[in-house]
């Protein structure tokens, strides 16, 4: 017997519908590529959208082409993810920071059809035009007045202004299937060729209900959200879908992610809730701090995309009053999968136990589920202790990549549903709080023990000298491996190997103490501000330890 409940599609357009509807007077605020703030409104927004689902149209766009973009988080931007998406099209948001010959690579893989981009990448534009096989048009998000005045070395640039002026927005969102594709992101990709992820319509809509939940992202339509990740990445963590979806204000930082513009477009607008990774908190913390400042409303800072340091997350409660949720997940899982908000048992709980729940990676946020195993395959017990790899499934977990590159990635179960293997290595309390404590690919094994470098990591962050570390596995011919602590000092502070050392005292277990510690002056990061450390450790493949 079937259920009498409407048959209704989770599509995108749907949350743009209801924004306009029941929340269009409220503002989204962008800091312009032009260098000024501009105001407009959900109406606005969902108007224009409409206007590009039509431009799309006579530019003879189909439903499941892929048009690109190479923007930053801006209302042009956003008018995109809704029109290109709700028309049936499919979203791909490229990452400018990659290298112009990966970016030629995913866009003739994704087989985009049209390029829309912010003018801070007129010049990587210029470095991909010539060499992509199916681009066929190039679009400036700018009016004609801001047109590059070398605009005629890309015959045929269209202008994003005029294209949305000469439509009308009379236009009717198009109904179809909820599992049709609706956006593409590649993964950051470290070795090899990034692959594609490529979200439906009801992925999105699920992920974007259980983010914003009170427990994760915890939106509603009294707040101001300022998404720091970027559009380019995962979806902005599925911000730029939740804020319509609850009526929440919205702030987008274009091209200004230093500690300045952030902490300016804070405090004139009003945040309340943020996101992003560590190394943006870091910048903005200290020109909040070297300046003296305060934040006046803001109240909630989701970090993840790679481990938060515990120190940051006290700092941000102890000196300025802002509750982190430290949140965990990937590019294949649209990206959220766990965050670290308290069970009732926490509520009455100590500062410093509030703080090692808050420093976890969370628990299971519903819709996702989660179990580690061993090099058997069999399933750890949940008892805070045993490590081992970390796979997950759900509704807005990855199930192929696009175009089936790599094959089946799904580990198979005795129940017919495969687990997506995460990469990670983790163990979960007792209570289901998940804490990575690597990543297989990445991993420190002494003596066949598991050592968790991001824990040497965070404590190593903590010492007042040090700008970032990094930990990696140096060869040793009794252990196999043994870690080895990288460090770029911050500017003019001083710190020796023996201080270092000292530092991890009575931390961590004896025998997890760094063998070695060398100092850099630059760890490398990849194009989505994570530490490379395959980069490292090719650096140091052939170091020898002095343990050794
Ligand atoms: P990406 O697909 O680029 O978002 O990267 C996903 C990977 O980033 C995960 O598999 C983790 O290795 C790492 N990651 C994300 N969030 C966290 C976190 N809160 N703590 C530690 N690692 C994280």
């Amino acid at each position: 017997m079937y259920g009498q409940m409407m048959q209704q599609p989770l599509l995108i357009s749907s949350l743009i519908v209801h924004a306009e509807r029941h929340h269009g007077d409220r503002e989204v605020v962008s800091r312009r590529v032009e260098g000024d703030i501009h105001r407009t409104t959900y109406k606005q927004i969902a108007q224009r959208a409409r206007q590009v689902a039509q431009a799309l149209a006579n530019l003879g766009v189909c439903l499941g082409d892929r048009v690109a973009t190479l923007a930053w988080n801006g209302y042009r931007h956003m008018e995109l993810y809704y029109g290109v998406s709700g028309s049936g099209a499919v979203l791909h948001t490229v990452n400018p920071r990659l290298h112009p010959d990966q970016i030629v690579y995913i866009a003739d893989h994704a087989e985009d059809q049209a390029m829309f981009f912010d003018l801070t990448f007129w010049p990587l534009i210029q470095a991909v035009a010539g060499r992509t096989k199916t681009v066929k048009h190039w679009v400036a998000m700018c009016d004609r007045a801001h047109l590059p005045a070398d605009a005629a070395k890309l015959p045929g640039l269209l202008c994003y202004e005029d294209l949305l002026a000469a439509q009308d927005g009379r236009y009717a969102w198009p109904e179809f299937e909820e599992n049709t594709a609706s956006s593409l992101c590649y993964t950051s990709g470290t070795t090899g060729n990034p692959k594609g992820v490529l979200y439906s319509h009801r992925s999105t809509v699920l992920h974007t209900l259980a983010a914003a939940l009170p427990d994760c992202l915890g939106v509603g339509a009294t707040d101001c959200v300022l998404p720091v990740v970027p559009m380019f990445h995962v979806n902005s963590w599925g911000i730029v879908y939740l804020a319509p979806m609850t009526g929440a204000k919205l702030v987008l930082p274009g091209p200004g992610l230093d500690g300045k513009s952030l902490y300016e477009l804070f405090e004139s607008e009003g945040v309340t809730v943020s996101a992003g990774v560590p190394t943006v908190w870091q910048g903005l913390l200290a020109y909040v701090d070297a300046n003296g400042l305060k934040f006046s409303t803001m109240r909630r800072s989701a970090i993840g995309g790679s481990a938060c340091p515990p120190a940051m997350i006290r700092k941000f409660l102890d000196d300025y009053g802002v509750r982190v949720i430290h949140a965990w997940g990937m590019t294949e899982m649209s990206p959220i999968g766990t965050a670290a908000a308290f069970k009732v048992q926490h509520v009455t709980q100590t500062a410093e136990q509030r703080l090692a729940v808050m420093a976890t990676q969370g628990r299971a946020v519903y819709g996702v589920d989660m179990k580690i195993v061993g090099e058997d395959g069999k399933e750890l017990p949940w008892d805070g202790q045993a490590s081992g790899d970390l796979l997950v499934r759900g509704p807005w977990i990855l199930s192929r990549y696009f175009k089936d590159e790599g094959g089946n990635p799904l580990v198979p179960d005795a129940d017919g549903h495969g687990w997506f293997p995460t990469g990670d290595v983790a163990k979960i309390s007792p209570e289901g709080y998940m804490i990575i404590t690597d990543r297989s690919k990445d991993v420190i094994k002494s003596g066949g023990e598991w050592i968790g470098s991001i824990d040497l990591e965070n404590i190593a962050m903590a010492h007042p000298a040090v700008a970032m570390a990094a930990c990696i596995a140096a060869k040793h011919p009794k252990w196999d491996e043994r870690p080895l602590l990288v460090v770029m000092k911050k500017p003019g502070a001083e710190v020796t190997k023996e201080d270092l050392l000292a530092f991890f005292e009575g931390k961590i277990a004896k025998w997890w103490t760094p063998d070695d510690v060398v100092f850099v002056d630059a760890i490398p990061l990849g194009a989505t501000g994570k530490m490379q450390k395959n980069k490292l450790r090719d650096q140091f493949r052939e170091y020898t330890l002095p343990t050794a």
